[in-house]
């Protein structure tokens, strides 16, 4: 049975009293929710701050990205070495934004992968389409190379530790979520994918979120297929009432099943 996950993404929003806030009025939400791994990933700057915050409590902490190397001499990078000391658990890892903006390769995140199962972070290894891709029928081949570039020399063992989110970049902050029986059909052929490629164990085992304007109004019709573990929220994550509500109805629904 894998654990249900709800991961916010903050990006670069939140000053450090409104990362505060959100928090301290998530924890009592996290503790009701047995069924969910709830996981905030706020900006680098609020980690430290936060990570005192939610001390002993069953929210999570994200990084929201990192650099391969543990130290050194990468001005403006941060390592999975300095994640760890806050208690970070998770790093998101190829975020589109990342990929778009940042020119992140599979290369790059493929060495980030393998810097954060170094130090036993959880990754969120996230792949999506843009809509050309989408409307040139090239969806799995993108979503297959990403994974093929990103899992390069990596294990078994190793990549069960992933977590891996889909993310069309089409959804992303547009307010146009995916269409769930499109989002269940990409989940089905990760997890063939990871059943050719790897086991049927692993395939089983993967946790596999949706992200892409996921509200309190849509969450449900993604988590009720077993196939979806949870989400991979933007900017429903920022408001408590939104998130809140995401995270109760996925842990009503996976603790129904
Ligand atoms: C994201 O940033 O990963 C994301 C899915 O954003 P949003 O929920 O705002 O579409």
């Amino acid at each position: 049975m894998r654990k249900a996950v709800i991961a916010g993404n903050w990006k670069m929003n939140t000053n450090l009293n409104e990362a505060m806030n959100l928090v301290k009025q998530l924890i009592p939400v996290a503790e009701e929710a047995l069924c969910v791994e709830v996981i905030v990933g706020p900006p680098f700057v609020h980690i430290p701050a936060l990570a005192q915050v939610r001390k002993g409590s069953r929210l999570a902490l994200s990084a929201q990205n990192m650099f391969w190397e543990d130290k050194g001499a990468f001005t403006g990078e941060v390592s999975a070495l300095m994640l760890q000391e806050y208690e970070c658990e998770y790093v998101i890892i190829g975020h589109s934004e990342r990929r778009l903006y940042l020119q992140e390769s599979d290369g790059m995140i493929n060495k980030k992968l393998k810097a954060a199962l170094r130090h036993s972070l959880i990754p969120i290894v996230c792949v999506g389409e843009t809509l050309q891709h989408r409307q040139e029928n090239k969806t799995w081949q993108v979503i297959k190379s990403q994974l093929d570039g990103a899992f390069k020399e990596l294990t078994e063992a190793e990549i069960n530790k992933f977590i891996i989110a889909y993310e069309p970049v089409w959804a992303i902050g547009t307010g146009i979520a995916a269409k769930p029986e499109d989002a269940i059909m990409v989940h089905n052929q990760i997890r063939e994918y990871l059943e050719h490629s790897y086991s049927k164990g692993l395939a089983n085992a993967m946790r596999i979120l949706y992200g892409g304007s996921v509200t309190s109004e849509n969450i449900r019709s993604f988590i009720s297929n077993d196939t979806i573990d949870g989400g991979l929220v933007g900017g429903a994550s920022l408001k408590f009432n939104e998130f809140s509500a995401i995270i109760r109805t996925t842990n009503e629904i996976k603790g129904e099943k």
